[in-house]
């Protein structure tokens, strides 16, 4: 059975999630990268794979916008937005023109991916949860039961927490940092806090000292909860029943199941079920969103078609690392043929794992079929001038356009070629006999044929020269490429204005 399937049919047969609420979360504290893509694609497969089951089901994206910027990217002006830091990110303004804020910038660049790639969510921004007060009964369960918090850190940590460490921080009613206060006492209505001057190394607190009331509401928000007490308080403000997360958060001690003994033990809730998966690697290493390294995951609209991504993920099992570098010369080009051959096992209704693989990868309900032609013929055809009618009639534009974009920026340079203006340096090399076979198919030129029949005529040509295959078709690309290799000559040549390969073949 497929993953995805024998996930679902587990959470069906257990009886315990019901009603089903879906829900993956993000901070969009910089540019997000590709490997959160895999926690949206997974959690849009089970919930579209209970929905074709015929179960009722919901599916929430929650972007934590209150969470505190502990980092400047690296690709913003620091100068600009170190005084920010410590700050929600719903507090800093947007890097670019014409978003609300810092989180929903980012936020927008992410779901501009997720939605192109069919995953629509419902939005949740944390600081709404707060802001409508729906946090408030478990912001006092909470504070109220602050020493069996205390006790669940220990148990988890092995390190005993002060007394008056309190499972809260309010934003500091002077400086508006969140980072550096800390609340020493709650007597039921009020928290005493302190805004701690050298709390967090990398932002200075002011000082400030008073009590406050910790409930947000009426369209205001005065604080927020340390993120693994928040995550179990968010399922059961939402209603989460189903929640994945990437293997740092769900190993053994791991935040998910610190989250998973506060939702037992103070706030009653039932823990969801739980997805562990593994990463997405760029090269091997785990990319992080701050430091800006790697690929963001709206960098991966301009590599591969849409149906392309979801496939990536949804062919690799939740718990197999998938290792995704477009540098490698190969993985761009065995990506797209291992597409086409999941939809011909679709479309010859084989049953297999690969044919599910390809039907989930698809956006939206309608079933494309992806071009016959393979991208590494494709990748050569954009490198040729006149084969746009070619590209027009197998309507391959869609492909084309990641074929070229693949040659500018990812491609070895044995897959890259230019026509050259003037004859090519290395021309010069070529023996008498290459020359001749130069001429005699400069002469055929003219005759009507297929490419096909036309690069059997070239080798014959060659071969009645005594030349090898390898030697005819040499003469032609360095003559024209200056390479001794490039792609299939007769349709290199047939690309081509016939009046300029002429003059080139007998210029030569
Ligand atoms: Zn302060």
């Amino acid at each position: 059975m497929f993953w995805v399937d024998q996930i679902v049919e587990q959470i069906v047969k257990s009886g315990k999630y019901k009603p089903y609420w879906v829900d993956d979360m993000k901070t969009p504290s910089g540019r997000v990268h590709v490997g959160a893509l895999r926690g949206v694609v997974i959690h849009d497969l089970i919930y579209k794979a209970l929905l074709s089951r015929g179960e009722k089901a919901k599916y929430t994206y929650v972007f934590e916008d209150h969470d505190p910027m502990d980092d400047v990217p690296s690709y913003l002006d620091r100068e600009k937005f170190e005084p920010f830091l410590g700050m929600p990110l719903f507090k800093i303004p947007s890097p670019v023109e014409g978003y609300e804020n810092y989180a929903r910038y980012y936020a927008a660049d992410f779901q501009k991916v997720f939605n192109a790639i069919g995953s629509t969510p419902e939005i949740i921004w944390t600081k709404d949860l707060y802001t409508n007060g729906l946090m408030n009964p478990m912001i006092k369960d909470v504070l109220d039961n602050a020493s069996k918090v205390r006790k669940i850190y220990e148990e988890m940590y092995d390190k005993k927490l002060p007394d008056d460490w309190y499972p809260f921080q309010l934003y500091c009613p002077n400086c508006g940092k969140v980072s550096t206060t800390q609340v020493i006492d709650w007597d039921g209505k009020l928290v005493t806090f302190e805004c701690v001057v050298d709390k967090v190394k990398w932002t200075k607190g002011c000082g400030e000292k008073g009590k406050a009331s910790p409930f947000s509401g009426d369209g205001k928000i005065v604080g927020k909860m340390p993120w693994k007490v928040e995550w179990p308080v968010k399922w059961k403000a939402i209603g989460v029943t189903i929640e994945g997360a990437g293997k740092d958060h769900m190993s053994k001690g791991g935040s998910h199941d610190l989250a998973s003994e506060v939702a037992k033990r103070v706030l009653n809730y039932p823990v969801p079920f739980p997805i562990p998966y593994e990463w997405i690697l760029i090269g091997g290493r785990k990319m992080s969103s701050s430091r800006g390294v790697g690929i963001a995951a709206s960098d991966m609209l301009e590599i591969l078609p849409p149906e392309l991504i979801r496939f990536l993920i949804v062919r690799i099992k939740v718990n197999t690392q998938i290792n995704f570098d477009p540098s490698e010369p190969n993985t761009i080009a065995n990506l797209f043929d291992d597409y086409q051959k999941a939809a011909d096992a679709y479309f010859k209704k084989d049953g297999s794992d690969i044919a599910r693989i390809f039907e989930l990868s698809q956006i939206g309900d309608q079933i494309k079929h992806p071009p016959s032609v393979r991208f590494s013929v494709l990748a050569q055809w954009v490198q040729m001038p006149n084969m746009e009618p070619e590209i027009k009639k197998n309507n391959l534009e869609d492909w084309a356009t990641y074929a070229r974009n693949w040659i500018e920026k990812y491609a070895p340079e044995n897959e890259k070629f230019t026509v050259q203006k003037n004859i090519p340096q290395k021309a010069k090399e070529l023996s008498d006999n290459q020359r001749k076979a130069l001429r005699q198919i400069a002469n055929e030129i003219d005759n009507k044929r297929s490419p096909e029949d036309f690069q059997i005529k070239i080798y014959d040509i060659g071969k009645s020269l005594g030349l090898n295959g390898k030697e005819t078709f040499a003469a032609i690309y360095l003559s024209l490429l200056g390479k001794d290799y490039g792609p299939k000559a007769a349709w290199l040549i047939l690309s081509l204005d016939k009046e300029f390969v002429k003059k080139r073949f007998s210029d030569v």
